[in-house]
């Protein structure tokens, strides 16, 4: 299992600004927010891009984004609108090789996307 940022926040050993979390998932907000509300939403197992989710992970994807549309709307933003977006490896700009659902609103998101 390879060490991320994102793994160091599941652990605790950097700070984040976390807003949700239960046995499976975690959110906080991003440190470089594209949106008035950005909130990254990831699941503690190290699942490190779209390609490596299996069957078995099903679930706990679909948690994702039920999450996503818990915070969306503790965040006010349900109704008004958001985007999620997983980014895939280089050519999705995939930075951080933690799977992490972007849950992004509170503005109009442009499409389509740069
Ligand atoms: P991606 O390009 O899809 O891999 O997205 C990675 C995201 O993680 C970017 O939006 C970064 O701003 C965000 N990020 C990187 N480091 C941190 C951190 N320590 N805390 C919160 N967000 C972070």
């Amino acid at each position: 299992m390879s060490e991320t940022i994102f793994s160091k926040i599941i652990k605790r050993e950097i700070p984040a600004d976390i807003i949700f979390e239960n046995e499976r998932v975690l959110a906080f907000r991003d440190i470089n927010p594209q949106a008035p509300v950005h909130v990254l939403v990831i699941p503690k197992k190290a699942i490190p891009t779209v390609n490596d989710i299996h069957p078995e992970d099903q679930e706990l994807i679909g948690e994702l984004f039920t999450v996503a549309a818990q915070i969306a709307a503790e965040e006010g933003i349900a109704k008004s609108g958001y985007r999620t977006v997983f980014n895939c490896n280089e050519d999705g700009g995939q930075e951080v090789y933690h799977l992490h659902l972007h849950l992004m609103g509170g503005r109009v998101m442009h499409w389509p996307p740069g």
